[in-house]
């Protein structure tokens, strides 16, 4: 039951770096995915491949067994399937107000009002923002942001979600409540996938794992596979 695949993908930024080095990939359903390694390893530019942000320099992405991105393919809409929430929240966060940047997606996914307005009450609710929602968001502080911006993707409803160290800004008691959001969301048969480079993060919440080292992934596999010594 594989949701996304990627086979031999590729990938180099137009200045030359070689972020991706023959990555494949197979994510099943309904897991929960922690691709695991240091910075600059490459856990970003795969998880923009994933969402259709960025397209391979060569190889395949498949989503659900149907080809969605190649070097010729012009990547199919995976955003609505996808959803990134980014590790900086400045990159994505960019409406007047709270309530308006998290009614962006819904309303770009053509919903009527009455859904918009549930889906981003029970995203706002449950990223505790509703306190925020009439706030330019410019004035919240880094770890407001950083809620708003999980809000936003929460609610777009989409089948697969990506957290790039999702940790980044929050303290712990904000922490604690991404970790139960994470959890109901893992309840309600999403396929969730984080990055980190935070060992610990990853043993407690993972299921299975990706270690990455330079562009490459080292090692896949359950706790049993990635963690216990031989
Ligand atoms: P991670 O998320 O694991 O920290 P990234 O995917 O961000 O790693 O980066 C992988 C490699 O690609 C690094 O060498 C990084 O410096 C480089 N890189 C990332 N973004 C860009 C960019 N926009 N242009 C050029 N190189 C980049
Ligand atoms: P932090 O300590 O997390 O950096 P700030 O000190 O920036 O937070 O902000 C504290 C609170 O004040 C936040 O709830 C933020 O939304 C609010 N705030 C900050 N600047 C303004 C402003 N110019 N107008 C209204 N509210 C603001």
């Amino acid at each position: 039951n594989i949701i996304i695949e990627f086979k031999n993908v590729h990938y180099q930024y137009p200045d030359g770096t070689k972020a991706l080095k023959g990555i494949n990939i197979k994510i099943p359903k309904g897991k929960k995915i922690v691709f695991l390694g240091p910075n600059g390893c490459g856990k970003s530019t795969t998880f923009l491949q994933m969402n259709g942000v960025l397209r391979p320099t060569e190889g395949d992405i498949y989503y659900k067994g149907q080809l969605v991105s190649n070097k010729k393919k012009p990547k199919k809409d995976l955003w609505k399937e996808v959803g990134f929430v980014f590790q900086d929240p400045e990159i994505q966060l960019f409406s007047a107000n709270v309530y308006e940047e998290i009614s962006f997606g819904p309303k770009n996914l053509g919903l009527s009002h009455e859904e918009i307005r549930e889906r981003v009450e029970e995203a706002m609710k449950d990223t505790n923002v509703t306190d925020l929602q009439q706030k330019p968001v410019h004035y919240l502080s880094g770890g407001e942001k950083k809620r708003v911006s999980i809000a936003d993707i929460l609610a777009m409803d989409t089948e697969v979600i990506l957290f790039d160290e999702p940790t980044t800004s929050l303290d712990p008691k904000h922490i604690e409540a991404l970790m139960k959001i994470l959890e109901e969301l893992h309840e309600g048969g999403k396929t969730l996938i984080i990055s980190t480079h935070d060992v610990n993060l990853a043993y407690g919440w993972g299921d299975y794992f990706y270690i990455m080292k330079e562009g490459a992934v080292l090692l896949e596999g359950d706790h049993q596979e990635v963690f216990k010594q031989k």
